[in-house]
Formats: C-alpha cells, structure tokens, sequence
C-alpha cells in the first residue's frame, strides 16, 4: 500500500468517526495546488540533465502553507501529496496558524558535486518561486536536503524579489535568520514524547533499551538526547544498513567513525546487521527515522518493542500500525511524534518575520511546552473516544481544519 493510499485511509477514518460532512470530507482528500516542473542543469563534465520535482500545497486553510523539501530517487507525485497532507494534519495538531505543503526532486544526492546541487537547488527554486513566499508556502528541510540547501532557495528567491527574505524557508544557517534549536528541533521533539509515552506505560527510560532506524538529523539526535536521559541505544542504521551493540553502542565514537566517511554497518564496536533485522531487535524503544512504509504486514509481527516512536514521516503502513496494536506495541504517531520541527520552524518564521530572535533555552521550552501539550490533549481524546493515539491525532487534526473549512465556506 502507498503512502497516499495510508494517509488517505487514516483520514476517510478521523472523517467517519467525526461525522464530517462529504463536502468537507471530499475537498480535503485532495491537495489545493501540485506543481511538477522540470529541473535541468548543467553537470559538472558540462552535459545537460533533467530532474523532475515538485511542490504540493495540501491545504491553506489555516494560514500559508508548511513543509520540507526532499532529494530521494524515490520522489514522486504521490508520495509528496501523502507527506504534503501530514503535514496539513501535523500543525492543525500543534495549533500553529498554517496549513500543509510538501515538496522534492527526484534524485540522488549524494551523486551530485557540492556546485550541481546548488544549480539543482537555484532551479528548483526558481521553478516553485512564484508558489512560495513568507505569506504563501514556507519550505524546510526534509530527507537529502540541509541548511546549505535553505540557504541557497533563501538567496535564490531573494534575488528574484530584489531584497533580503529570510521568512520564506526555516532552517536557515543561524547567521541568515535561522533560529537557535532548529536543527536539533524535530530529534529533541521525538525525545520529549518519548519521554511522555514511557511515562504513560509506567516504563523507565533509564536503561531502556533504545533501537533508531535512519542515523539522519532526526535519529542521531533523538537517540544522543535520549542517551543523555538514561536511556541504552543499542543499534541504528543508516540506508547501507545498522550496528547493534546489547550493551549500548558509544555514539561518539559512531559519529567518530561515520565522519571518517565510513557507513554505520562497519561500525567496529557492534556486529552488523541489515535495516529489516533492526526492526526486530528486542528493545522498548524503536524510533523509525528513515523512509515512509518501512513497518509493514510482512514485518510488524516480529517487532519487539513496547513503544514505538515515529520520528519519520509515514513509517507504518495502516496493515502493520493494526498489527502492531493488536500485539499491544504503543505507537506515537508521526504528526505528533516529529513535530518538534516544524514547531520551531514557525518559532523561526515568527523570529524572521520580527527581525527579533530568542535565545536557544526559549526555544527548547517553548517547543516543549507545545508538543506535550499535544500529547496530552491526543491521550485524553484517545481515551475519551476510545481510540488509538493516531486515530485521535488525527480526530483532533482534521476537526480543526473542518472547523476553520467550514466558517471560511467554499469560495466563490
Ligand atoms: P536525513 O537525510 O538527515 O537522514 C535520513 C537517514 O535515513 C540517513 O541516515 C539515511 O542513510 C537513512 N536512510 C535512507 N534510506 C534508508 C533506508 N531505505 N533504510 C534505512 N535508512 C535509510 O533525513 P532526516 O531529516 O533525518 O529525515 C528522516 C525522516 O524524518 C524522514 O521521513 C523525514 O520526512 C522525517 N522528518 C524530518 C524532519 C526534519 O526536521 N528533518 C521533520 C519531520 C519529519
């Protein structure tokens, strides 16, 4: 199953259960605008290639829309306009003023030199410039993009508007209107709610035995600040592959070993295993931070953790999340789980937009604030309809955009 097709079967069911009306229910199963453009770039040997990419704007509703831009040659059309209404639920969810947007071009990037990303990016860009904008659709980082990246749309959009607009993307470099605690914001958000969920099942994080799929900006964040809560990571993978370590592995030491251009697996102090026997070490905690669709039918009955946190976007296909509850595993939900991030971008648009920025501590706190505020509003609506953490995530998120749908009306 897609993960359109799991996204749009999560919320044809938040629909159902909120008895939202078919008008309602039908405009937000499809995406406001989806741009396709073509990227063509001059390599460095001088030969000309095209990429495809694209920009989903799923919903307006709540304000100017949100999201990342991702490089994976796994992009397509479908895959941006599932990720482009997640988002559009994540932040109804948080109670931020915006709605939910995604995009990406289809490449690898780790093929292309330091020069031909940026022409990718400056292009990309410019193909996607007159849909974006601080008052339109925001972009940030995702999967296979980074600061440098923002920092290149930041300047290309800038040069077409004859003036600096550091609001129109988040996760800048700090220098260019980035905010304190952006980076770290979407692993410290898992790591909050990991923190609440334990709490919830009465199990303690010292000790707890941590397993994070994806070494990326989410996992090797999460699982270092959950390290410094007690907690024992004992494997992670990148795309080549993971290291498991019982005793707990030494991120330092991983991260040692990975800046000397070595891939995770070959890590010496734990044995190697692959991505799909990851998924299956006994541990409480799994965080899955790589790609969407990786906890399927065909894997969700041998997963041993009691809590699984969905640092990656879409992670779980509808199949295994009813497997995996049925074999009661509790599972934080993507829109809740990695939200830290886009929490702190819009603490990074509302700093951009004053020219008045806070200190990192106000970040962290606010950013805490919000998302256990979330949890609990979620567990109590959970418990309240009887319904599983998404499910009520979801409730809670597509309430809200009916709502506003609804005292806007449909124009004209
Ligand atoms: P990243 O590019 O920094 O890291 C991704 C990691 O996943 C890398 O270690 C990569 O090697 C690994 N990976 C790639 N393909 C894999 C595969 N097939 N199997 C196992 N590992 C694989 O990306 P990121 O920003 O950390 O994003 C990770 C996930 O978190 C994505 O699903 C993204 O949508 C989601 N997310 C990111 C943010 C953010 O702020 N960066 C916010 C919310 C959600």
């Amino acid at each position: 199953m897609s993960t359109l097709a799991t996204v749009l079967e999560q919320l044809d069911q938040a629909a159902d259960r909120l008895g939202v009306e078919p008008q309602i229910h039908q405009h937000l199963r499809h995406p406001k605008r989806s741009l396709i453009v073509s990227v063509p770039i001059q390599t460095d040997a001088g030969e000309l290639e095209v990429f495809t990419g694209y920009r989903v704007q799923h919903s307006m509703t709540l304000g100017p829309s949100k999201g990342g831009i991702r490089y994976h040659p796994d992009v397509d059309l479908d895959e941006v306009t599932a990720l482009a209404m997640l988002m559009t639920w994540k932040c109804a969810l948080m109670g931020l003023p915006y709605g939910g947007a995604k995009g990406g071009v289809r490449c690898d990037p780790s093929k292309l030199s330091f020069r031909e990303l940026e022409r990718l990016t400056r292009r990309y860009a410019s193909e996607i410039y007159l849909c974006i904008g601080p008052d339109r659709d925001i972009p940030a980082p995702d999967m296979g993009t980074n600061e440098q990246v923002m920092a290149w749309v930041m300047d290309t959009y800038s040069m077409q508007r004859g003036t600096t607009v550091p609001g129109v993307v988040t996760n800048k470099p700090v220098l260019l209107g980035g905010s304190l605690g952006r980076v770290e914001a979407t692993g410290r958000g898992v790591a909050y709610v990991t923190a609440e969920g334990m709490a919830h099942l009465g199990l303690l994080l010292s000790g707890a035995r941590v397993v994070v799929q994806g070494f990326g900006n989410v996992g090797s964040v999460a699982a270092r600040l959950l390290h410094e809560m007690g907690c024992r990571v004992v494997a992670v993978s990148d795309v080549g592959g993971g290291s498991y370590n019982p005793e707990g592995l030494d991120l330092e030491a991983l991260q040692a070993h990975l800046r000397s251009g070595q891939p995770v697996r070959q890590y010496p102090e734990g044995d190697a295993i692959t991505n799909e026997e990851l998924l299956q070490l006994p541990c409480e905690i799994l965080v899955p931070a790589a790609l969407g669709g990786q906890l399927t039918a065909g894997n969700a009955g041998a997963v041993r953790a009691r809590l699984i946190v969905e640092g990656a976007n879409g992670p779980t296909t509808a199949e295994a999340d009813r497997l995996l509850r049925e074999g009661g595993v509790f599972i934080l939900p993507d829109i809740l789980a990695n939200a830290g991030g886009v929490i702190v971008s819009y603490f990074e648009w509302v700093q951009d937009l004053q020219f008045f920025f806070w200190k990192e501590d106000e970040v962290n706190s606010r950013l805490r604030d919000i998302l256990t505020a979330a949890f609990r509003r979620t567990l109590a609506l959970a418990s309240r309809e009887r319904v599983d953490l998404r499910t009520a995530a979801l409730m809670e998120a597509v309430d809200r955009v009916a709502r506003a749908t609804r005292l806007r009306g449909f124009y004209p």
